[in-house]
């Protein structure tokens, strides 16, 4: 039987390891190209030893946001192209802030495998990621690799092209009550006729205020106005505004998931939680440059 072509995007954080591990995974076969429109740089590579298995090395980014470059081509390739799979590299020194990302990516209905790199550093450090726990609690499988020293790489690309011919989806994160409401609200109203498995993540996004995604989907004004009230809801009980909510939860979850998996040896004298709450204080300073 001849099988279908599997695409799998590479995506995670800049610096994460993303080219090194495209460079091992395709060898000499790639070429770059550009994406239309923007000076990002974009390559594909067939994965070693596969058939009809291409591999695309992705611009860097910290969240699925519509504000850069990186972010519009990451985003764009994700929601137009759907890929068949995502290998979301995760820089294992750097967990919460590359986990964040990862709570983006398991909502947009497109079969995720975590390739945690970095793991030669983790291990010198003596540090201690509990895999098995970690990936059940996010419901997505998770290969530990080095891409540097070419340790679980064959694997992980294995395992996300088993998963991206499944083509299941991973359960997306929960978020609290009030805020679950209102997108289940949402999604009654607005998303019905998106594909099923992206439904959770334009939800998401209405939530949000996203004025691309808005547009996008000539959502009838009435109803925008009547999701208003909504959101403006769940504001007033969390008392702050609905972006900001959302990445509240999305790091309230990461914190507590790493909490029961991750055993750093050198704390830096605070605990895994302060460390995130000052995350969560300083998010502002995370927020996109308009310029
Ligand atoms: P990208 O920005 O995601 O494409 O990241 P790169 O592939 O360019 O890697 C960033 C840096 O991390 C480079 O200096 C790599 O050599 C290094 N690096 C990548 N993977 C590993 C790894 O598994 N272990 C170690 N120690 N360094 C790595
Ligand atoms: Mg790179």
């Amino acid at each position: 039987m001849e099988s279908k072509l599997i695409r799998i995007a590479m995506i995670g954080n800049p610096n994460c390891g993303k080219t090194t591990l495209f460079n091992q995974l395709t060898g000499s076969n790639q070429h770059v190209g550009n994406f239309p429109g923007v000076t990002v740089d974009q390559k594909i590579g067939e994965v070693r030893g596969e058939k009809n298995c291409s591999v695309v090395d992705l611009p860097g980014i910290y969240s699925i946001r519509p504000y850069t470059a990186e972010e519009i081509v990451t985003r764009d390739f994700i929601l137009n192209e759907k890929p068949d799979g995502i290998i979301n590299i995760v820089d294992a020194t750097n967990i919460e802030r590359n986990l964040y990302l990862t709570t983006q990516l398991i909502e947009i209905g497109v079969p995720v495998v975590i390739a945690i790199n970095m793991m030669d550093i983790v291990r010198k450090n003596g540090d201690e990621i509990d895999i098995e726990l970690l990936s059940k609690e996010l419901g997505c499988p998770i290969v530990e690799i080095s891409a540097l020293k070419n340790d679980g790489i064959e694997l992980a690309a294995t395992i996300a092209i088993e998963k991206a011919r499944e083509g299941k989806a991973v359960p997306p994160v929960l978020f609290s009550g009030a805020v679950e409401h209102a997108l289940g609200h949402i999604e009654e109203v607005t998303v019905h006729n998106m594909p099923e498995d992206q439904q959770r993540w334009y939800a998401v996004k209405i939530f949000e205020r996203d004025k691309r995604v808005i547009e996008k989907l000539h959502t009838d004004k009435d109803i925008i106005s009547h999701i208003e009230k909504d959101i403006v809801h769940v504001e007033e009980e969390f008392d702050d505004d609905s972006e900001a909510i959302i990445i509240n939860e999305r790091y309230g979850y990461v914190a507590r998931v790493l909490d029961g998996c991750y055993d750093k040896k050198n704390k830096n004298g605070l605990t895994l939680s302060d460390r995130i709450d000052k995350i969560v204080t300083n998010r502002f300073l995370a927020l996109p440059i308009f310029a």
